[in-house]
């Protein structure tokens, strides 16, 4: 009974977010075509502009569909048994150089030698840039984004905080909400797409944010800890 009202609320969201990509899809496709009927009667200095809005165009249509593909993917996915700090440090570059185009820094404040813990590479890396992506948008020059990370007797936690804008109450309920957004340019599949990796690991994400002054994202991971005593290693 349970898995069939599973799967009818699963349909339902599959439903849902056809709808909301059939419609996110179609606005980049209508500009670009727009453009394209205009570019047939400009000079090559205007067609320059209008070419560098179609090609934002069509990488905004492509990052949505990314997106929604990995939002869409099948539940089980390939772990290994990784630090987390080396995904950390193995990104650290590319926040580096995004944060660095924005004026901003980018602080890693990584504890101990963490539990090891079972993890597909691809997605932890995947949410930690959509994570901090978010974090650097809602930051002006100077801003500060910091991964943290520490553990307790049974949970390894990763925290991203900035200071940003924040993130008002009314708004803090729909963050998880596919196709949320409050950006131009946003698709509101980051955060989703976070829950959804984050789920597949058995762990938890939550927020806290105070309007102006910046806000913190904390997700949670369980481990065993016994088990994991047979494989911890110094990092
Ligand atoms: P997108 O980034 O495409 O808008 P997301 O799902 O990644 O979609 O985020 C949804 C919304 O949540 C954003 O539009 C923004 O309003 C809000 N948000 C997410 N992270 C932060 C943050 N660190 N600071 C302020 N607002 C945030
Ligand atoms: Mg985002």
């Amino acid at each position: 009974m349970r898995s069939e009202l599973d799967n009818v609320e699963r349909l339902t969201l599959v439903g849902q977010m056809a709808a909301g990509i059939t419609h996110e899809i179609r606005n980049p496709m209508a500009v670009v075509r727009g453009f394209l009927q205009l570019m047939r009667e400009k000079s090559p200095d205007e067609l320059n502009s209008y070419y560098q809005l179609v090609m934002e165009e069509l990488d905004r249509a492509n990052s949505i569909i990314n997106d929604f593909l990995s939002l869409a993917q099948s539940r089980v996915s390939h772990k290994e048994r990784v630090p987390l700090h080396h995904i950390i440090e193995e990104l650290s570059p590319l926040l580096w150089a995004d944060a660095n185009l924005r004026g901003q820094s980018v602080e890693l404040r990584l504890g101990p030698a963490l539990p090891l813990l079972e993890l597909n590479v691809r997605e932890i890396k995947q949410l930690i840039l959509n994570l901090g992506r978010n974090s650097m948008e809602a930051m002006g020059a100077k801003g500060v984004l910091t991964l943290e990370t520490r553990h307790t007797a049974d949970r390894v936690e990763l925290l991203v905080r900035d200071t940003g804008s924040g993130i008002s109450e009314s708004q803090r309920e729909k963050l998880f909400t596919p196709f949320f957004t409050t950006k131009s340019q946003g698709t509101g599949l980051g955060l989703s797409l976070c829950l959804s990796i984050v789920e597949r690991h058995e762990g938890s994400i939550s927020v806290e944010s105070q309007e102006g002054v910046g806000t913190l994202f904390t997700v949670s991971f369980p481990y065993d800890s016994e088990e994991n005593a047979r494989f911890a290693v110094a990092e």
